[in-house]
């Protein structure tokens, strides 16, 4: 049979600022190749939760596994080698750099600091980093200077940066904030259509509810530093206390 494997497992996770608890109790797994959207209102903790997942926070209660590996105190820097890899809403890239540069770095930074001194003569990260840059589309941009680039291009190529690291899960904060409605699909599209290919698990927080139901396998929906519901889109965004709580009507 095809029993789901865990890739990520958060355990009643805890963590409050100035007494308001951000995470109070929260429990979630991601699968392996699954593709789960986080909502939410403002405020519930959905980036805490991120936060907690990649290292940036420390829980005062529960455990993040990831493929079984305890990695709740690790750095940052450390669970992204273990696999975890961010893309975060500012993007991250040297502006006056290209982005086949860019690329080159984190490549090079993956695989340490030697590499990393003497990254742009080396064919091998150049091919690396030309496969990736045609898995996400944007070859053609392979030589601008990422400053340059329109924003969906920019997002998209700070999502590159992410699948340079070679993770299992990506983690995504909006990945389509602030670009046009059709833009929106193009880039979901494209990502996820990459990460399927790589064989990757995503987990994304996501204010559009079009996305949500057309790209996650499972949605969980915050409430307060709580999960409230989850399920498939089909069921959940039909709840009326989900659609009370995060669309508002
Ligand atoms: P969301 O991502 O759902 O909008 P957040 O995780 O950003 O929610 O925030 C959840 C709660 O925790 C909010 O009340 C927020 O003000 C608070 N919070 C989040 N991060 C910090 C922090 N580093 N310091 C203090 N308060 C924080």
């Amino acid at each position: 049979s095809n029993t789901p494997s865990a890739l990520l497992e958060a355990r009643d996770l805890e963590i409050a600022f100035g007494g308001v608890k951000a995470a109070d109790g929260v429990s979630l797994t991601v699968n392996d190749g699954e593709f789960v959207a986080i909502i939410g209102p403002n405020g519930s903790g959905k980036t805490t939760f991120l936060n907690i997942c990649t290292g940036y926070l420390k829980p005062t209660r529960g455990t993040v596994r990831l493929a079984g590996r305890d990695i709740t105190r690790l750095q940052p820097r450390a669970i992204a080698r273990q696999g975890i890899a961010r893309a975060f809403q500012i993007p991250q890239l040297f502006t006056d750099h290209t982005l086949i540069d860019n690329l080159m770095l984190s490549i090079a930074a993956r695989r340490g600091i030697w590499q990393a001194l003497t990254p742009l003569d080396r064919p091998a990260y150049r091919d690396e980093a030309m496969d990736l840059l045609q898995l996400l589309g944007l070859e053609t941009h392979a030589n601008a200077l990422t400053g340059t680039l329109p924003e969906g291009q920019r997002k998209l190529a700070d999502i590159t940066l992410a699948f340079a690291l070679n993770p299992k899960l990506l983690v995504l904060d909006e990945p389509t904030s602030g670009v046009s409605s059709i833009e929106r699909f193009e880039i979901m599209e494209t990502l996820m259509h990459a990460a399927r290919q790589r064989g990757l698990s995503a987990l994304f927080v996501e204010h559009d509810m079009d996305i949500v139901e057309k790209y996650a396998d499972r949605v969980v929906v915050w409430s307060s530093g709580t999960i409230m519901a989850e399920g498939s889109p089909a069921e959940v965004l039909k709840d009326p206390r989900v659609l009370e709580s995060v669309v508002g009507v």
